[in-house]
């Protein structure tokens, strides 16, 4: 059995959150806050979305958002964004500052092989037509 000393925060007020946290920390312990940012999604358009081996249909989509945990012990303090598939509790990745770099490149350079990809439908659907 686990004993939490740490008071409980009951109002919002009391955290001192980074002006980007978008978290209402009510009911959280002090000395053990997780602050979040908003997130950035990208997804496809809802009614494109199939199911999987017959599981129930999700939203292929990726998200993420800067997180600062601030723990008691200040044993895991380093800000991070957090990169997920819209599901926080499925795997996800902490990225460091260099690494939010590269995968901002690698998003770039995966647009573009989209605007690519679109071309080669249009051009497909203008041969069937
Ligand atoms: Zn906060």
């Amino acid at each position: 059995m686990t004993t939490i000393t740490e008071p409980r925060i009951t109002t919002p007020e009391i955290a001192s959150c980074p002006p980007w946290c978008v978290t209402d920390h009510t009911g959280d312990y002090v000395g053990d806050l997780i602050h979040r940012g908003g997130a950035a999604v990208m997804s496809v358009p809802k009614e494109s979305a199939r199911p999987g081996d017959g599981s129930p249909r999700q939203i292929p989509q990726l998200s993420a958002h800067v997180l600062t945990p601030e723990f008691a012990d200040d044993s895991e303090a380093e800000p991070m964004v957090v990169v997920d598939l819209g599901d926080m509790w499925g795997p996800y990745a902490e990225l460091d500052l260099e690494q939010t770099g590269e995968f901002i490149r690698q998003g770039r350079a995966f647009l573009a092989r989209l605007e690519q990809i679109r071309e080669q439908l249009a051009a497909a659907l203008k041969e069937q037509s």
